[in-house]
């Protein structure tokens, strides 16, 4: 099992964090921390190096973040990002959010940005993971037109969209709202195991209390249940996906 997107640098885990890892040694393979905010990445780094080839990390300007930081401190961010380019695993999250930013102006500057981070992936060759909430169809034209070598779309949930992500063989990431989301339950019976992998996004989406990577098992089982396959096919499958997609195995 492999959670491919959570933020374990986050304060909730300040108390506990060091239990919380040990207790996902014990059931996971790996986890990967997605750093989404410059003032989080020195943070992000000190815990790569601390549970090294456990802990993998990715790093990018989460587009929710665009009216809180200058032009200048994104790009100083993102050539810190450059200059890690051996402390990652990809590129992201990245992308489009226009659930909380409404103002035209900064969603032409997430545009822009997102752009930038798809530059970057193709640069360092790394993958790509993409945020994208409540604009999925901007987010895919511009994913397909810059054609990035590796996509993973984390949280994705527009099912009327699924099929051109089927087609130009994105990945997507499934997390806990599969217990929730009928979109989320259509997506994963539409795409293929081979293009799935599991995360948690935790501690978000603990349903009231914080998450953390252990969920994963309860998002496999739930794949497994809407796609009648066993857990451990699942398991497999999905683990081996992961690998291959982030280069974990070197
Ligand atoms: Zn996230």
């Amino acid at each position: 099992m492999i959670d491919v997107h959570c933020h374990l640098e986050q304060s909730d885990y300040d108390e506990d964090r060091e239990e919380v890892i040990s207790k996902c040694k014990e059931e996971l393979l790996a986890i990967i921390t997605s750093c989404a905010n410059p003032k989080d990445f020195d943070k992000s780094l000190e815990l790569i190096k601390k549970y090294k080839n456990f802990v993998f990390l990715t790093a990018g300007f989460h587009p929710e973040f665009i009216s809180k930081f200058s032009r200048d401190e994104i790009r100083e961010y993102l050539e810190k990002i450059e200059k890690n380019r051996n402390n990652l695993v990809g590129i992201g999250e990245c992308g489009l959010d226009y659930y909380w930013i409404k103002d035209q102006k900064l969603r032409e500057e997430q545009k822009k940005l997102f752009i930038e981070h798809i530059n970057l992936a193709k640069k360092l060759d790394l993958p790509l993971i993409v945020h994208c909430r409540d604009a999925a169809e901007e987010c895919l034209k511009i994913i397909i037109e810059q054609k990035p070598k590796k996509v993973l779309l984390h949280f994705f949930s527009d099912k009327n969209l699924i099929q051109k992500v089927i087609e130009n063989q994105y990945f997507v990431s499934i997390n806990t709202s599969i217990f929730r989301s009928k979109n989320i339950k259509k997506i994963t019976k539409k795409m293929k195991i081979e293009r799935l992998m599991t995360e948690t996004d935790s501690p978000w989406l603990g349903f009231g209390k914080r998450n953390t990577p252990i969920s994963v098992k309860f998002v496999i089982e739930k794949i497994a249940e809407i796609k009648k396959l066993d857990f451990s096919a699942v398991d497999k499958i999905t683990t081996e996906n992961a690998i291959k997609f982030f280069n974990l195995s070197n």
